[in-house]
């Protein structure tokens, strides 16, 4: 089978458990790694520069985009955030599937590029608990939170263009299911060109 690493583009509401998430899933598989991203928001209490994010300022964030050293970018309630190139392809080269947690136009962009790529979408129950997440989160305004429900109504629009949706009712299970879709997006038959070339070539030898 091919070895090298997908691309998985985890996508989901503001609020929806993203973060604990992906934490759990790389702390059980080693086969993960997950992407830094650049933003010019400013860091929240317990953030750390070069660990959640890469602080940057808007002039360094154009600077990337001019330099094509993003694989996409977007712009999120008034900040730009984008995937930096470098990392994941090295880690991709590693045979790692590299997770990238952006909003959805990226997320779009990046299965344009990369068809291959798995789009799972992570969503709560419902959408109360969302705003209860967010409000417990402690993190933000009254302002950005109902800037950031208005965000997840329109996001909510373009769902389907996923592969997968993922209610996150329990992080444990959550964590397996995440994790088997991401097998078996490995095994898709799409994903595996090289290999089934190499097959058929042994069958022809074989046969002569
Ligand atoms: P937060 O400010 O809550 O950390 O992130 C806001 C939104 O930006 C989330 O939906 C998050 O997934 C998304 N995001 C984080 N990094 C990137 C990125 O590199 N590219 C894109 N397109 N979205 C991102």
């Amino acid at each position: 089978m091919n070895d090298h690493g997908m691309l998985i583009v985890v996508s989901g509401f503001s609020g929806a458990g993203k973060g604990t998430l992906m934490k759990e899933l790389l702390k059980r598989y080693d086969n993960y790694a997950l992407s830094i991203s650049a933003t010019t928001r400013k860091p929240r209490e317990g953030e750390a520069d070069g660990r959640e994010y890469f602080f940057v300022t808007e002039e360094h964030f154009k600077e990337m985009i001019e330099t094509d050293a993003l694989i996409e970018y977007a712009r999120y309630v008034n900040h730009y955030y984008g995937t930096p190139k470098e990392y994941v392809s090295n880690q991709m080269k590693m045979g790692k599937d590299v997770i990238l947690e952006i909003e959805i136009q990226g997320a779009l962009k990046v299965k344009e590029h990369f068809p291959e790529a798995i789009l799972i979408f992570v969503m709560p129950p419902n959408a109360e608990e969302l705003k209860r997440r967010l409000i417990g989160r402690g993190t933000e305004s009254m302002e950005v939170i109902n800037a950031r429900l208005s965000r997840a109504a329109e996001e909510a629009e373009g769902m389907e263009k996923y592969d997968y949706i993922l209610i996150n009712n329990q992080v444990c299970t959550c964590v397996e299911e995440m994790h088997t879709m991401i097998q078996v997006q490995h095994n898709r038959a799409s994903n595996n060109t090289e290999f089934l070339s190499h097959i058929r070539e042994e069958l022809k030898n074989i046969k002569s």
